[in-house]
């Protein structure tokens, strides 16, 4: 975490507090219809081509699949089972609030070089967007670092993302594959790394503001060698850099 103390963890509880109460004397806010991001993933990044992720939705199956593999993805079936395909994994269907969307594509270059990036948008309920550190390690994934990225974005401004250093074990051996995962928080006219942003923005928002913004949240992995690591965070940095502007949706109103 960045922030210091325990004095914007009281702030945000405080808010949220304030919040059940102003919810059960006024009721909900609507959820606003504006998401700050695009609903599909950009083709090319850079020299990176991308391919959309599908997945069987039958549960007993779920297999994945890149959309590349059909040649109509709206009325293709899962060649294994038959199957409809989904956006979504079945356990993310069953599991995920109603009106989450999800949204995932592999990038390759002609180097052998891949980016995977995740878009979840959430719907009413903030569950819809998790703290990747608390499911990474139910994936059998360690966590060895946990600090912000910052990526120029043009002369005056600098993205500023949450940057886990991951390992995963390889099938019971000794060999580990390292990976950068990296994330941040999206809606009309604000970003954030930090989740308890997030959650001081929307608990602030109902309470004073009566609103409710759709909030998407954005992830990149890729896996390095742990022997050109610097390497390796300047490609993260340059991928970032040109997805950005390719999924932001511009604000019609800046955001508080
Ligand atoms: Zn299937």
């Amino acid at each position: 975490m960045e922030t210091t103390g325990i004095k914007p963890l009281l702030i945000v509880l405080a808010l949220m507090i304030a919040t059940a109460v102003a919810a059960s004397r006024v009721g909900e806010p609507e959820l606003a219809p504006a998401v700050g991001v695009t609903r599909a993933l950009p083709r090319q990044v850079g020299r990176f081509t991308g391919h959309e992720m599908l997945y069987c939705a039958e549960a007993d199956c779920a297999e994945a699949y890149g959309a590349d593999e059909f040649d109509d993805h709206t009325v293709a079936v899962c060649p294994l089972c038959g199957g409809a395909l989904d956006t979504m994994a079945p356990i993310e269907r069953r599991l995920l609030p109603e009106g989450t969307e999800i949204v995932r594509a592999f990038y390759r270059d002609s180097k052998g070089s891949s980016f995977f990036v995740s878009v979840v948008i959430g719907g009413r309920d903030r569950m819809s967007l998790h703290r990747p550190e608390n499911c990474l390690p139910g994936q059998g994934l360690s966590i060895r670092g946990n600090r912000l990225l910052d990526t120029p974005l043009d002369e005056e401004s600098i993205l500023h993302t949450r940057l886990l250093d991951v390992r995963r074990q390889v099938g019971g051996s000794d060999a580990a594959v390292f990976s950068h995962f990296t994330y941040w928080y999206i809606a009309p006219g604000r970003e954030t790394p930090s989740q308890w942003r997030l959650y001081a923005w929307m608990a602030a928002d109902r309470l004073i503001h009566a609103r409710m913004d759709r909030w998407a949240y954005v992830a990149v992995a890729h896996d390095y060698n742990p022997l050109h690591e610097k390497e390796s965070l300047e490609k993260l940095r340059e991928f970032l850099a040109n997805l950005r502007p390719l999924i932001i949706v511009p604000a019609a109103i800046p955001g508080a």
